[in-house]
């Protein structure tokens, strides 16, 4: 919409008016006085009252009574705007500068628009699955849909065995369980991560021992669980497991972390609830452990609007695993139970979702990385932001984009400012997970730090994900950068 368009003068007719606004289809006209002044609004409703107060088509506007319009300043906020819209019960907002001259013309529909973090992006195959499903009545944790989706994933990422699940927290606690995770036992965890990463040793009635970050990819130090296993040896005690956080997308640095482990003889559980489609040099994520993770709740890069997969390291634990998550049902003629399971299947109808987005997974990884270097190309002479960064043996997806404020470059900005002022454009964005050891629940937990302090405690106090949806339009985007840029 061209501004010009909309503005009339009082030497304009009533036909000149209705003429243009039939054209525009705006339902308002600008009435501008000297210098392009805004002097009013002018909507259908003021012409119709002209015409019905017996004044012809060819009269000019001169009769239209003065009126103080409704405006906004510029360095107006959205969320301002929508309250002004609401509280005046208008859909068009005009914007004026300091000279009284409209420079745009916001419509409610636009303005109210939420920029979301991450939103599920269905693909064109995942109804069909599920129709499928209902078509032959396979409603059920079991089903054609769930063999398929565990086999395509399982070839996507190049893997033997893979169990579809009801959630990415059900896959680590069923690893931990085929671990044999008990009580008396620790586990080491990434602390930078969610907390559904730690709960399951907790759970099993283990103890977790949280290690930080390293900068280089934001994820497990190798450094830290060196130290972690130095202290758990001098303890007598060497965890059960180690479970390895990648996150945002990014596969944690794992030939060391690996090698670390392989040393003490720990098994590796993979938390790739948040990096499926992300490499390791070449390889993919979640396949470098004993036992791998991945998740598909709804924020996820791909979903099933809930769901998790577990690849298992040979059949045998595959079979104990889809054993455990069907409630530990004997092969006996009756229901007969030997040990305690969970009801931790996949719907075959939610299976049928997650063949769908397999089929999509590539475009969805290429779209998220798109977004995270449109933010970055478009902010790259902002210097008191540092992107995450991307080491040369990671191919992220970046699930999120996630930038970290540089404090000693941004004066007054913080993370918390950054997110609330989008928030007042309606723009969601959140801090980087807060890391377990400084989780209340984990008061008691022992931690190992990178080096001499808490890459990860940093991280959780510098770090702002923003919005990342693969569909995320460009006027998004644009939105988020412009906002940025606002702020010093
Ligand atoms: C989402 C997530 C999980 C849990 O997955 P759900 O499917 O929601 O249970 C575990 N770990 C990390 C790092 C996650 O981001």
């Amino acid at each position: 919409m061209i501004i010009k368009d909309l503005q009339i003068t009082r030497q304009n007719t009533l036909r000149d008016a209705l003429t243009r606004l039939n054209e525009l289809g705006t339902g308002i006209l600008l009435l501008v006085g000297e210098h392009g002044r805004l002097e009013r609004t002018v909507t259908d409703g003021d012409l119709r009252r002209l015409l019905l107060e017996h004044n012809q088509l060819d009269r000019l506007l001169v009769e239209l009574p003065e009126q103080k319009s409704t405006v906004i300043e510029e360095g107006y906020t959205r969320r301002q705007a929508l309250s002004l819209m609401r509280e005046r019960q208008v859909n068009q907002l005009p914007v004026v500068d300091d000279a009284g001259r409209v420079t745009a013309l916001l419509n409610r529909s636009d303005i109210d628009e939420q920029v979301l973090l991450s939103t599920p992006h269905m693909g064109d195959t995942e109804l069909e699955f599920v129709m499928e499903a209902f078509r032959t009545n396979w409603i059920a944790p079991l089903g054609p849909n769930v063999d398929a989706f565990e086999r395509e994933t399982a070839e996507l990422v190049g893997v033997e065995h893979a169990v579809a699940l009801s959630s990415g927290t059900a896959a680590i606690h069923l690893a931990l369980r085929l671990l044999d995770v008990g009580p008396g036992d620790t586990v080491f965890c990434s602390t930078l991560t969610f907390a559904a990463s730690v709960n399951p040793v907790v759970y099993q009635g283990a103890q977790p021992v949280l290690i930080d970050s390293e900068p280089e990819s934001w994820n497990m130090s190798p450094d830290a669980l060196e130290r972690a296993f130095e202290w758990a040896k001098a303890e007598s005690r060497l965890p059960k497991a180690v479970i390895v956080v990648s996150l945002y997308g990014q596969s944690a640095d794992m030939d060391p972390i690996l090698e670390i482990c392989g040393r003490y003889g720990v098994p590796v559980v993979e938390d790739a609830a948040e990096s499926l489609g992300a490499r390791y040099k070449g390889k993919a994520s979640g396949t470098l452990g004993q036992f791998g993770i991945y998740s598909f709740n709804g924020n996820k890069i791909i979903t099933t609007s809930g769901g998790g997969m577990l690849l298992a390291p040979n059949a045998e634990m595959a079979s104990a695993a889809r054993f455990l998550a069907t409630q530990a049902r004997d092969p006996a003629p009756h229901y007969q139970h030997s040990t305690i399971g969970y009801n931790y299947r996949m719907s075959n109808i939610l299976a049928g979702v997650g063949r769908g987005q397999l089929r999509v997974l590539d475009e969805r990884v290429q779209a998220r990385r798109a977004v995270f270097q449109g933010y970055k190309d478009a902010l790259s002479d902002v210097e008191w932001l540092e992107w995450m960064p991307e080491p040369e043996w990671s191919y992220s997806t970046h699930w999120l984009s996630v930038v970290a404020i540089r404090q000693d470059a941004a004066k007054s900005v913080t993370a918390q400012r950054l997110i609330e002022r989008l928030s007042e454009e309606f723009v969601e964005a959140r801090r980087v997970w807060k890391p377990m050891h400084l989780q209340p629940v984990f008061a008691d937990a022992p931690s190992f730090d990178h080096g001499n302090h808490s890459v990860s405690a940093d991280l959780f106090e510098r770090g702002v994900c923003l919005p990342s949806s693969s569909h995320l339009s460009a006027d998004a985007v644009n939105r988020v950068v412009d906002t940025i840029r606002s702020m010093r």
